[in-house]
């Protein structure tokens, strides 16, 4: 068997399955909104990305269709050689300009952001530094580069002095979420500003949960807390507030032009197709201009924020739509996760690796275009399924 031996060993998921607890993969057909069906079911998604709300909106599939029309359905090539639009352009100078950015460059996907950024910049004398609990890709992207990588406890500023304290001379770079996307908390920016310049690093921010739902028109965390001259690079993907799918990364000018000439997940990937960036272009516009869409998408979250403290969740640190309900075991969460499903609640378990051990999870998501309505019938559910199993009894304190 040598090199497919783990995959025939690998049984974790069938025996989920058999106990009827296995949450992944599941079947979406319809359009993701506020209500999805499932297997003809309908239900109530509290589980997505979608914060504006926007993946169906009428005027962004009116978008995506004329682009459809005009470029065709792909770009057959890299941003590099052949597969430059003039839309791409036309974007990217948008989004710059959205986040107070000299220039943008755009990727096909975030992830691919965060892979080629890092391990363009982060050189074999050079070191990053990254929250315990940044993104997948963040950690992916320090892999593939040649430098050193340190690692601080979550959004824990002593302790990301103590790794800046250790890294060589050379260049730094911070790279931390800016709504860590699993407990919804936000990076202490101002701390990491300061400690930035104390021992001369570059900071980065990935704002993939943040573009659209923090700062002051939806452009992110640099802009809440009013430090956008002080974050080197912003980063973002468009498969959350921005309807689509692909990514961007914005700086100054020279930096940009380094990742457009050396990053290889940019010139050695095809570009994002003509329906996406059409997508992306319309959603901005709707979030520049109605202002009123992020203030719904704050009503709901506190509203749901405190419907589930109420309850006796422990809901951590969550500042942002991202609420997780904090269990602590697996196997609870995966009880809750299946009684909130049979009830037509669609909501994502999350357990370790994704989190620390001990601290699985529901990730809750809140998006603007949920009514009060769904909003107070999903906390209900929640309220019954947790009497039927008796959640709060099972619940072990942490230690
Ligand atoms: N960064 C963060 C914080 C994310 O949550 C994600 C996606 N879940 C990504 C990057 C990758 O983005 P994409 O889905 O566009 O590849």
């Amino acid at each position: 068997m040598g090199i497919f031996e783990k995959c025939f060993k690998f049984t974790k998921h069938r025996e989920l399955m058999e106990i009827g607890y296995y949450p992944y993969f599941r079947m979406i057909e319809s359009a993701q909104d506020t209500e999805v069906l499932v297997s003809n079911k309908k239900m109530l998604m509290l589980g997505s990305n979608s914060y504006m709300g926007l993946t169906n909106h009428p005027k962004i599939k009116e978008s995506v269709i004329k682009a459809v029309k005009k470029y065709g359905s792909g770009c057959a090539g890299s941003r590099f050689l052949n597969g430059t639009l003039d839309i791409h352009i036309e974007l990217e100078e948008k989004l710059a300009n959205f986040v107070g950015k000299e220039k943008a460059i755009c990727f096909t996907t975030g992830f691919q952001v965060n892979l080629g950024v890092i391990s363009a910049l982060v050189g074999k004398d050079d070191s990053v530094i990254i929250d315990k609990t940044d993104h997948a890709s963040i950690i992916d992207g320090t892999r593939l580069s040649f430098g050193k990588v340190y690692k601080f406890d979550h959004n824990d500023m002593s302790d990301l002095e103590n790794a800046l304290m250790q890294c060589e001379k050379n260049g730094k770079l911070i790279v931390v979420d800016g709504i860590y996307s699993m407990e919804g908390d936000i990076a202490d920016l101002p701390t990491i500003v300061k400690l930035a310049k104390k021992w001369d690093a570059g900071i980065m921010i990935d704002d993939a949960h943040s573009i659209g739902v923090l700062g002051k028109c939806g452009n992110g965390t640099a802009s809440h807390f009013g430090l956008t001259d002080e974050v080197d690079l912003i980063m973002g993907t468009f498969s959350k507030s921005l309807a689509s799918i692909g990514g961007f990364v914005a700086g100054k000018q020279e930096v940009i032009e380094y990742l457009k000439h050396h990053s290889r997940a940019l010139i050695f990937s095809a570009s994002m197709a003509p329906a996406c960036v059409a997508a992306v272009l319309t959603a901005l516009d709707i979030i520049i201009n109605e202002p009123e869409r992020r203030q719904r998408l704050w009503e709901n979250t506190h509203f749901m924020q405190d419907g589930c403290k109420q309850m006796g969740f422990d809901i951590g640190r969550s500042a942002s739509p991202i609420i997780p309900l904090i269990l602590g075991d697996n196997m609870l969460v995966f009880q809750l996760w299946r009684g909130l499903h049979d009830e037509g609640i669609f909501v994502n378990p999350i357990v370790s690796p994704a989190v620390p051990p001990n601290k699985a999870l529901i990730r809750v998501s809140v998006m603007a275009s949920h009514t009060k309505e769904q909003l107070t019938y999903a906390l209900e559910v929640l309220e019954k399924v947790s009497k039927k199993i008796s959640l709060f009894a099972q619940i072990k304190p942490q230690i």
